[in-house]
C-alpha cells in the first residue's frame, strides 16, 4: 500500500520553537519519502491541533502519522486516540521527542535543529514499517512473586497487596528486613529500623 505520512511539528509555545527552527524541520520533513504533508502548529495536543490532524487524515487519506513534539510518556495515548477517532489504527503513529530530548537539553539552535531533523527522519522511517495492531485480552494469573524481603521487597509486596492482589514474598535468609534490619536507628526520626 502507498505510504501517505503526515508529519506534525509542535512549537509547544516557546518550549520547542525558541530552540528548534521548526519551519526548517517542517520543510525538511516534506522531502522525506512517503511524506505527503508536514505542518507546524503551536500546541499540537490541543483540541484545534488534534482537529488539524483528523482533518488531514480524512482529506489527505493519510495512513501513517508522525508527531514531533514532547515525550511519548506525555501524549502518546492522546495521539493514538486522535487517530482512532477518525478510523485510523492508533498504532500507525510514531512520536519524535524534540522537546525533552532536544529543546530542553541545549541552547544551540543550529545543533538542536539538526538533531530534530534526525529524529523526525528516523520517526518517518520507523512509522513506515508499522503494522496495524489490535488489542487482545488474555487470561492471566495476577498473583505476584516478590523475590527478596529487604526494605524494597517488603514495600513492593505491601503496595501490590494493598492494590488487591495476592503476593508471595520470598527471602533466602531466616529473617526479613535485609540490611535495614541490621541498623539500630534511622535518621532523622530515630525510629527503630526493625
Ligand atoms: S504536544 Fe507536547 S510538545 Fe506539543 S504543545 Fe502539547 S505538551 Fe507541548
Amino acid at each position: 500500500m502507498e505510504q501517505r505520512i503526515g508529519v506534525y511539528v509542535c512549537d509547544c509555545g516557546a518550549n520547542i520553537a525558541s530552540t528548534v527552527d521548526v519551519p526548517q524541520v517542517v520543510e525538511f520533513a516534506k522531502g522525506l519519502p512517503g511524506v505527503v504533508i508536514a505542518r507546524e502548529y503551536k500546541f499540537v495536543c490541543s483540541d484545534p491541533g488534534q482537529d488539524i490532524i483528523k482533518k488531514d487524515i480524512k482529506e489527505q487519506k493519510l495512513n501513517r502519522v508522525v508527531i514531533s513534539s514532547c515525550s511519548p510518556r506525555l501524549h502518546e495515548l492522546t495521539f493514538r486516540r486522535t487517530l482512532a477517532s477518525v478510523g485510523l489504527n492508533p498504532y500507525l503513529m510514531e512520536m519524535a521527542n524534540i522537546r525533552e530530548q532536544v529543546a530542553w537539553v541545549t541552547e544551540n539552535k543550529e545543533l538542536a535543529t539538526q538533531k530534530a531533523k534526525a529524529l523526525v527522519s528516523a520517526a518517518v522511517k520507523r512509522v513506515s514499517y508499522h503494522q496495524p495492531l489490535e488489542i487482545r485480552e488474555v487470561s492471566m494469573n495476577p498473583n505476584t512473586l516478590v523475590v527478596g524481603a529487604g526494605i524494597a521487597g517488603i514495600q513492593a509486596a505491601l503496595e501490590i497487596a494493598n492494590s488487591g492482589h495476592k503476593v508471595y514474598l520470598v527471602e533466602r535468609e531466616p529473617s526479613i528486613g535485609g540490611h535495614m534490619a541490621q541498623l539500630d536507628k534511622t535518621f532523622p526520626t530515630l525510629d527503630c529500623s526493625a
